[in-house]
């Protein structure tokens, strides 16, 4: 039967034990003794159950509370079922960590738990043999004095986790590892290592093979090319068809000399991953000059070309990358809008950013071929584009000039009506030419 603390009970209790006492106090003539007498007793019974529970709670091993009668009784058993609730708890918390861990060790790549401060909290086998994180050594230190790579610095310092950060392992530097963070819980980050080693091979294996072919093939096009414009001197040695027909090798064999000269431009700047922005680029020296050489671009199609060049405006960067990236959208311009297009060409400062763009009256682009127009090799018309000489390298190369240079590639398009392809540069790499 369970102890009833209820206030009736308690009095009735006192009642009984008082009535008790008097009683038998009367009996042998001492009220007050007896009375007293049957206190202290009771005080002491409550004060050895505090005692035997007491010496439960801090000495004893076992998780069963001693035996005891009446109310000790019910605070004990109160103690023992919270004591078990307790465990249970544990004991499913300690299953569900065991489950996560379980995972991350299950997972191919090399997975930390960091705090918001990026110190190290947790971490699977795969971290220690792919980063050489020490296990339990490393736990409080901060995942950046581990990784000691400018790149993953600069990772950190910009913050921006939506994309991978590739650097070397720092246990063996032939080793290419792709790192991701993500938030993780209200104050967690997860941190990724994956081994892409094979895949950079590859890569770069990718990158060689394009670059030697494409140096190779150049000898021989230029012999081609000089014995054609050899031959074409001597014109009147061959029939009009014979001319014809040289006219087109000497067509062909200056699309693929252009089309080389771009699979050349484009290795180079896919090796370069980040330009280093110390050199001052005068852009509108560099732009002036653009504009002189576009006059030659367009003596066929006959555009009204107009340019709003801000004189004071410079750039820290590549002046090769910067120049190749802004005829590619210039040439571009001219060649895919119809004869006596507008085109506009501005390099002028937009808000704390600059802006280079190229506005035309062309045909447009539809939404969908806009997204992949910077693929390599990518062509919306592939005939016109033939008959333009273009190969759809060009805006793969914009695109990595505008990466190295830590810009923006925005390609707004109407289609039927016309196109601005406007490249955004931050502040980092803007210098000015006042002074
Ligand atoms: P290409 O060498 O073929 O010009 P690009 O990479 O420079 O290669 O351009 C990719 C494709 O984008 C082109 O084939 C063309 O269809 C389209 N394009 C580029 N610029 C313009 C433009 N100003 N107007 C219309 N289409 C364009």
């Amino acid at each position: 039967m369970q102890f009833d603390f209820s206030a009736r009970q308690l009095i009735t209790r006192l009642i009984f034990w008082l009535s008790v006492s008097s009683f038998v106090g009367y009996l042998i003539g001492h009220v007050w003794a007896a009375m007293t007498l049957v206190s202290v007793s009771l005080l002491i019974w409550h004060y050895l159950h505090l005692n035997k529970l007491v010496t439960w709670l801090w000495n004893s091993k076992s998780l069963s509370p001693p035996m005891a009668e009446g109310g000790w009784g019910r605070i004990y058993d109160g103690l023992y079922h919270l004591i078990r609730k307790h465990r249970n708890k544990q004991k499913a918390l300690n299953e569900r960590i065991r489950r996560f861990r379980d995972g991350a060790e299950a997972l191919p790549d090399a997975a930390l738990v960091l705090s918001n401060d990026l110190t190290i909290l947790w971490g699977n086998k795969k971290a220690q043999n792919l980063i050489g994180i020490q296990w339990p050594g490393d736990v409080g230190q901060r995942i950046d004095n581990l990784i000691r790579f400018p790149e993953f610095a600069k990772y950190l310092e910009a913050g921006n986790f939506e994309s991978p950060c590739n650097v070397p392992s720092p246990l063996d530097a032939e080793k290419q590892l792709e790192l991701r963070m993500m938030a993780y819980g209200s104050d967690q980050v997860l941190f990724l290592a994956r081994d892409i080693s094979k895949v950079h091979r590859l890569e770069e294996m990718r990158r060689d093979f394009v670059a030697n072919v494409s140096h190779e093939l150049k000898t021989p096009l230029t012999v081609v090319r000089g014995y054609v414009e050899m031959i074409q001197l001597a014109e009147n040695d061959f029939s009009p068809q014979w001319l014809k027909a040289f006219s087109t090798i000497e067509g062909q064999v200056s699309r693929m000399d252009r089309l080389v000269e771009q699979l050349l431009v484009l290795s180079k700047v896919e090796v370069n991953s980040d330009v280093e922005n110390s050199d001052i680029v005068n852009m509108p020296e560099m732009l002036g000059q653009l504009i002189e050489d576009s006059q030659w671009l367009n003596v066929d199609k006959k555009h009204e070309i107009t340019f709003d060049i801000a004189p004071d405006i410079a750039m820290l960067g590549s002046d090769t990358e910067l120049k190749s990236a802004c005829s590619n959208l210039l040439s571009n311009a001219i060649g895919y809008t119809p004869e006596n297009g507008k085109i506009h060409v501005s390099w002028q400062y937009d808000g704390e950013r600059a802006k280079f763009s190229v506005t035309d009256n062309g045909p447009g682009i539809k939404a969908v071929d806009v997204a992949r127009l910077t693929e390599r090799f990518y062509r919306v018309d592939k005939s016109r584009s033939r008959d333009t000489g273009g190969s759809g390298l060009g805006l793969a190369i914009v695109k990595h000039v505008v990466s190295h240079h830590h810009g923006e590639l925005v390609i707004k398009s109407d289609w039927g009506k016309g196109s601005e392809f406007s490249i955004y540069f931050p502040n980092e790499v803007i210098s000015s030419l006042k002074n």
